[in-house]
């Protein structure tokens, strides 16, 4: 069947069924689905194969929105806590139990003592993008947690640095490169990150029917690298001195290509290059495990492709030296004149707007961190949180400003983040706790009272954080597919009535007050920017404009920055540009195009310039070389993570069709080592850190380096007050009991969970 793009989102096919066409919002990829729909019940979902960016691919968790939504496991009502035990309460009995717990902390202790832990499905919601922000200001607090600080943040802090804003990333021009090399990434599995590309795999099979090259630097031959031209088996933790290897090694043959592209836009070439001397392909290849031949080649290839671009992901982000791979990555693509390049690493156009779109483009206040220190450990503030690992020592450690009550927004940090042991000891603690989550889980048990949002097909999409990393410029937004009952208030009301309650408003404060708030202040905010559309108009107007549709929260925001957007109509300005009605007569997206280079208009750093010398960076090259000098204990095992295409992080864990057959979670060990400490295959073994152990049924493969052990992470759901029951029944073990707490990357916050020493036992 051919749809056209011009008829509405919903198209009727016989009396009672319909087909709705909505974006998967589950994880990066960002994959049109087409939702058949009898009677407002799901009977069926499928890729759509007119969507604009993914064309009808979907991975097998895509039609699984259907489960999600059924499954009786989810929760519909509030629960709160009561001699121990969770039971159904009211919307009204909740928020006043809400109130009365997080305003009883407050006032007896201050606001410093109320913590906000953010889960990762909150880059992925309309609601949650718009809303979290809201809640977290009016909470006041600085104890701010979120997932991102046990995943991209090196990378967002790199940027920072390099651009002038965290939100300026670079991906690999996928569809136009001739070379890419890919370090710690497995898009097979994972269907990309911070990188949005739907058929991630078909995309690299066509750069290779074009006759390009794909290398895939990883300790495991990934199903990524089993599908490259080339799999380096890396030592983990170890990528920034490849990359360091591979740029002195450009630097050293001579950087014309990169004068004669990006010369004008750069500060600090020759700092860089200085600072890169030490880490010849020789110093590096014994602690890299690669040698200086192969690292040679793979720089000389980067530089001799027609284009060639180098992208990188978790398995060096979460790493001792997180953010120095991160910058590395980006001088490596300078230094083969490759950043901002067709077929290089190029900068999306956000269709809905960024950092990087506002205000004035060119130059900018710049970037920094360490505004403000966590109390317990110092560690700086980035990107206004403190990192993950932080959390249990500040709720466990007595004094001015200790965490006594939390926030945990769509998350399970008991499984997500390190020593998930401790974590759960110190919850157990606290005065009070809430969560908004949509199931009574590992973490949400300790909770006093927990709000559930309604599932993702009840609730309006746009991936507002990951289109700033599409590899095209392309925008989608999808209505709710179900209907809400009245007693299920939308993700962004139970937002905003947090935020009422924390500001002090009270619990009898609507959300549409504070929605208006959200509203005016935007509004007031772009009508004051010389840069705006619509400078200098009057808000009144705009905001009665907006409302004309009778739209509220995430979707008059969205129309907002859609309209006031690169490619927005600005309010009448500008002729034909986009709307929330233009974009909703488009059920399969809008394609605005390929990326096009967009220095220096990007850049927000003070200088107007690319800052390739930041100090931070530049002097944690000397941490890196001290590194790099370190003996190496040929005996010790290391542990890295990996993905599995059903599985994403822990939530997803009870749909059954997902977790059905073989188990996944499992250890994987080379042969050598196996028999090295007499393991066979199946046996179970006891993995043992510094801060804990558990055990975990063995797979014995080649496909993973000697001396390198791999666990898969968000399992673990073994642990009492659940309700949880095909997560239950097949648990696995949860990888963060041996995750250490202490390991961190200086400069990011972000911790260690790929290359943690273990040892490795039969039980
Ligand atoms: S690849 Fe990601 S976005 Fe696409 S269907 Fe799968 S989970 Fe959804």
């Amino acid at each position: 069947m051919r749809i056209s793009e011009k008829e509405t989102v919903t198209l009727k096919k016989t009396s009672d069924e319909q087909i709705v066409f909505r974006t998967c919002p589950l994880c990066e990829a960002g994959c049109g689905l087409a939702v058949t729909v009898v009677d407002d019940e799901v009977t069926h979902i499928r890729g759509d194969m007119q969507d604009v960016f993914s064309k009808g691919f979907i991975c097998p968790k895509g039609s699984t929105l259907k489960q999600l939504h059924y499954d009786a496991d989810r929760l519909r009502h509030p629960l709160i806590k009561r001699n121990g035990v969770h039971v159904q309460a009211t919307w009204d009995e909740a928020w006043a139990a809400v109130d009365a717990g997080l305003n009883g902390v407050i006032t007896k202790h201050g606001r410093e003592s109320v913590g906000a832990y953010l889960g990762n499905p909150g880059a992925h919601g309309l609601s949650s993008m718009t809303f979290n922000s809201v809640f977290l200001k009016s909470l006041g607090s600085r104890q701010i947690y979120s997932a991102s600080s046990v995943d991209q943040v090196p990378k967002q802090v790199a940027s920072g640095y390099l651009f002038g804003s965290p939100s300026t990333v670079a991906v690999p021009d996928l569809d136009r490169t001739q070379y890419l090399l890919i370090l710690g990434a497995n898009p097979y599995d994972s269907n990309g990150s911070l990188c949005t590309a739907p058929d991630f795999p078909g995309r690299l099979e066509a750069l290779q029917a074009r006759a390009g090259k794909i290398v895939v630097v990883d300790p495991r031959k990934s199903k990524t690298a089993q599908h490259a031209d080339e799999w380096i088996a890396i030592r983990p933790g170890t990528d920034a001195l490849f990359l360091a290897a591979i740029a002195n090694t450009l630097a050293a043959d001579g950087l014309e290509v990169m004068d004669q592209r990006l010369g004008s836009f750069l500060n600090g070439v020759d700092e860089v290059v200085l600072a890169l001397q030490p880490f010849t392909p020789e110093f590096v290849a014994e602690t890299t495990g690669v040698d200086a031949q192969t690292i040679r080649r793979i720089a000389h290839e980067l530089r001799g492709a027609s284009s060639s671009a180098v992208y990188a992901r978790i398995g060096t982000t979460t790493t001792a030296f997180g953010t120095t791979a991160s910058w590395l990555v980006d001088v490596v693509n300078i230094f083969t004149g490759n950043l901002d390049r067709v077929g290089g690493a190029m900068f999306p156009l956000p269709v809905a707007g960024s950092a990087n779109t506002r205000g004035a483009g060119g130059s900018g206040k710049g970037f920094r961190t360490g505004r403000g220190h966590s109390r317990v450990s110092k560690h700086p503030e980035v990107l206004g949180e403190y990192p993950a690992s932080a959390m249990a020592e500040e709720i466990s450690t007595p004094g001015d400003g200790q965490i006594r009550a939390m926030v945990i927004v769509g998350g399970n940090p008991i499984l997500s983040t390190p020593n998930g042991e401790r974590l759960a000891k110190s919850f157990a603690d606290l005065e009070f706790m809430v969560s908004v989550d949509i199931y009574l889980n590992e973490t949400s048990r300790f909770a006093d009272v927990i709000l559930p949002v309604p599932s993702a097909l009840q609730r309006s999409h746009y991936d507002l954080a990951l289109l700033t990393f599409a590899v095209r410029n392309v925008a989608n937004y999808s209505k709710p597919v179900l209907s809400r009952s009245a007693n299920e208030p939308d993700e962004w009301e139970v937002l905003a009535k947090m935020s009422s309650i924390v500001s002090g408003l009270g619990v009898e404060t609507s959300p549409s007050t504070i929605d208006d708030r959200v509203i005016s202040k935007l509004v007031e905010s772009a009508t004051k920017d010389s840069s705006s559309s619509i400078f200098g108009r009057d808000c009144e107007e705009i905001i009665s404009e907006l409302s004309v549709a009778g739209r509220r929260g995430p979707d008059r925001i969205l129309d907002f920055l859609l309209r006031t957007g690169p490619f927005g109509d600005g309010f009448g300005s500008v002729r034909d540009g986009l709307t929330l009605d233009k974009l909703i007569a488009a059920p399969h997206g809008i394609d605005f195009g390929a990326l096009e280079p967009r220095l220096p208009n990007i850049l927000r750093t003070q200088s107007g310039k690319i800052e390739l010398a930041v100090p931070q960076l530049i002097g944690d090259l000397k941490r890196l070389e001290v590194f790099c000098q370190e003996k190496i204990d040929a005996t010790q095992l290391t542990l890295v993570g990996r993905r599995d295409l059903r599985s994403h992080n822990s939530w997803l864990h009870n749909i059954e069709v997902l977790v059905k057959g073989k188990d996944r979670c499992t250890l994987h060990i080379h042969p050598n080592d196996a028999t090295r400490l007499g393991i066979t295959q199946g046996s179970a073994v006891r993995i043992t850190s510094r801060v804990g152990n558990v055990d975990a049924p063995v797979e014995i493969t080649e496909l993973i380096r000697e001396g390198v052990v791999s666990l898969p992470h968000g399992w673990g759901h073994s642990m009492p007050g659940t309700k949880t029951k095909v997560a239950s029944s097949r648990a696995g073990v949860n990888s963060n009991i041996l995750t250490d707490e202490q390991r961190l990357d200086p400069l990011s916050g972000t911790s260690v969970l790929n290359g943690i020493p273990v040892s490795v036992a039969v039980v």
